[in-house]
């Protein structure tokens, strides 16, 4: 039977929550769910970030088939051949979708719609449902605006959804942020609580005997544990809210050797896929501190998070786009350490790389070869840190980010390396470049300790890489930010130093650099 109407589940969207379905089953619509080529060789993806998409992907069309609906299920040259071919194959009049949440395929559904015009066949686009604002909502909101900074656009975000909100309009306990009681190391001897795993089954399983063959990508499978139904990332996200929210804030910053979650939630992978809803994860979040199961510190720590950051950088990245892709402030030229693909001496593009002495980068590189994942800390601080400091390309950097992550989509990536980390954007998105010396990492952390290099030491060949690169940096680009309110005083530090510990800062900063591979 023809179907007038295709419905497209695009990229991210992979459950009922968020994909635009008739209620029912009905004759007349055929639910379409496309594996693209192009997509899926268009970067040398880590294994498990490819087995969570078509494992999700899969799973969901299944659900649909036994629910009783009419699906298409394909393997496509692109979203826009496929998208094309089903509306010519079922004769259909109308295609639904909702935007496209990254450039790359609301550019494919663009193209797609002038080859569906020629078969008489309309595209009905509808906005995307994994977020609580839309890209229009930020563009009002930073119309005008001299800076964007996430905190102003939370507590927009929390006014205008009434989340840990007060009948009276003000914030709940009278504080929009409550940081100044996060931010410790992890105590010596706590327990790290054990991850919820979600063991494969045969859909999985097969995904992943499929993807561990494919060349050219990066990671193994072995040990794939991610959620990949909605029923999964919903006890996902219960284990979350009863095991870890209360203590998150105090250890959001906390970073520990061989651990990549802590007490974060993990949930990034399912939200992303689509398999939650940010509604409900900070409905979820409030619930419980409502009813004194969580602080209130770690309940609007966690909820600015999802209501304040995922929300902020998916408007940013829609604001900026598609210049975002190449900004660079800072002029930055190097390319990528081999160490970000190789941090244990392996074999890389031809040639064993050297060993990473660097426990601090070497552990959360391995993290994420090993997981698909590291927490926000150590992409921030010692992963993407250590690129600006270096002097990396921001661009090269952000495809290392997009390609190793099980969570990263470019809509999300791209803002948090060109605006958040590397402050590639000149300052559109935050007010500092995210650099510091090793003294942070040691104190949130317990890498330094068994290091190669002295982190007490600033410079020679002992000296922590962090602590020459970070005043290497400041004095490189001293005439940038002498007159920055957050960074001048550095720059001013750095000039009351004496010449010959500049030289040696410098000399330090060159033989290091001389030696990355
Ligand atoms: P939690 O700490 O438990 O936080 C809860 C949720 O808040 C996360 O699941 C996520 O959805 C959201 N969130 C938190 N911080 C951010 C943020 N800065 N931007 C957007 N959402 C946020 N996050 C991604 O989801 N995908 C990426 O590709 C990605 N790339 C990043 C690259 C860099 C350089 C940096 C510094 C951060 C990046 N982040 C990215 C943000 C953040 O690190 C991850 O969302 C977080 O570590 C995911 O782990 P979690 O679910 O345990 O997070
Ligand atoms: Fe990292 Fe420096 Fe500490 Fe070593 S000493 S773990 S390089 S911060």
């Amino acid at each position: 039977m023809p179907a007038t109407t295709i419905t497209f589940v695009a990229p991210g969207e992979y459950s009922r929550a968020l994909a635009r379905l008739p209620k029912t089953p009905r004759d007349d619509v055929v639910v379409l769910l496309i594996e693209s080529v192009q997509k899926g060789s268009a970067l040398p993806w880590h294994r498990r970030k490819l087995v969570l998409v078509l494992s999700a992907l899969r799973h969901f069309a299944a659900e649909l088939i036994e629910r009783g609906y009419r699906v298409d299920h394909r393997i496509a040259p692109s979203y826009r051949d496929g998208i094309v071919a089903s509306a010519r194959e079922h004769g259909s009049t109308r295609v639904v979708s909702t935007q496209g949440r990254e450039w790359d395929i609301a550019e494919e559904l663009a193209e797609a719609r002038g080859q569906l015009a020629e078969l008489g066949c309309e595209l009905e686009l509808h906005p995307d449902r994994g977020f609580f604002s839309t890209r229009e909502d930020f563009a009002a909101w930073a119309t005008g605006r001299k800076e964007l900074r996430m905190e102003w656009f939370y507590r927009d975000r929390r006014r205008a959804s009434g989340v840990l909100m007060e009948p009276d309009g003000k914030p709940t306990g009278g504080e929009w942020n409550y940081d100044a009681e996060n931010r410790k190391p992890w105590p010596k001897g706590k327990p790290v609580p054990a991850p919820i795993s979600f063991p494969p089954d045969a859909i999985t399983q097969a995904t992943m005997d499929q993807v561990a063959g494919w060349q050219g990508r990066w990671g193994r499978v072995e040990g794939f544990d991610l959620p990949v139904t909605r029923r999964q990332a919903k006890e996902l996200l219960r284990h979350f809210v009863a095991e870890r929210l209360d203590e998150f804030g105090p250890y959001e910053d906390a970073m520990v050797a061989g651990e990549h979650e802590l007490l974060h939630s993990g949930l990034s992978s399912a939200l992303n896929v689509g398999l939650l809803t940010p509604q409900e994860v900070v409905q979820a979040a409030e619930a419980a501190y409502r009813a004194g199961h969580a602080s209130l510190a770690s309940t609007e720590g966690f909820i600015r998070q999802i209501l304040g950051w995922r929300e902020f950088v998916y408007g940013y990245y829609w604001w900026a786009m598609p210049g975002l892709r190449t900004v660079n402030a800072l002029e930055a030229k190097r390319s990528l350490p081999v160490w970000y693909w190789a941090p244990d001496g392996e074999q890389y593009g031809g040639t064993t790389a050297p060993q990473c002495e660097m426990n601090c980068l070497s552990d959360s590189v391995r993290q994420v070869r090993d997981q698909g994942r590291v927490h926000h800390i150590p992409r921030l601080m010692v992963q993407s840190n250590f690129a600006t400091l270096l002097g990396v390309e921001p661009a090269a950097l952000s495809i290392w980010f997009w390609a190793a992550f099980t969570d990263a989509y470019e809509w999300v990536e791209l803002p948090n390396v060109m605006g958040m980390a590397t402050w590639a954007d000149g300052g559109a998105m935050a007010s500092k470049p995210y650099v510091s010396s090793g003294a942070y990492i040691d104190r949130m952390s317990n890498h330094c300790a068994g290091c190669r290099y002295d982190v007490k030491k600033r410079t020679g060949p002992d000296a922590c890489p962090f602590n020459y690169l970070y005043w290497d940096f400041i004095g490189r680009n001293a005439d940038r930010f002498a007159e920055h309110p957050r960074m001048g005083m550095m720059v001013r530090q750095f000039g009351k130093l004496a010449a010959d510990e500049r030289e040696k800062i410098a000399q330090s900063a060159a033989d290091f650099k001389a030696r990355v591979p």
